[in-house]
């Protein structure tokens, strides 16, 4: 599966909506912090899965 946060073909992950994150990246996530550099990132890519997910209904 491809991974929306990192954009590599993972084998484990979990469904996010209709995105796909893998079991890496999940782990960043809930390590990461509001003041870490990657939160940003982060919380960037989660906002443009949740208005892809808009956009298909
Ligand atoms: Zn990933």
């Amino acid at each position: 599966m491809y991974c929306s946060v990192c954009r590599e073909n993972k084998k484990e992950g979990i469904k996010f909506l209709n995105a796909h994150i893998c079991k890496d990246c999940l782990n960043a996530i809930t390590k990461t912090r509001v003041e870490d550099a990657e939160y940003e990132y982060y919380m960037y890519t989660i906002k443009n899965i949740l208005k892809e997910c808009q956009t298909n209904y």
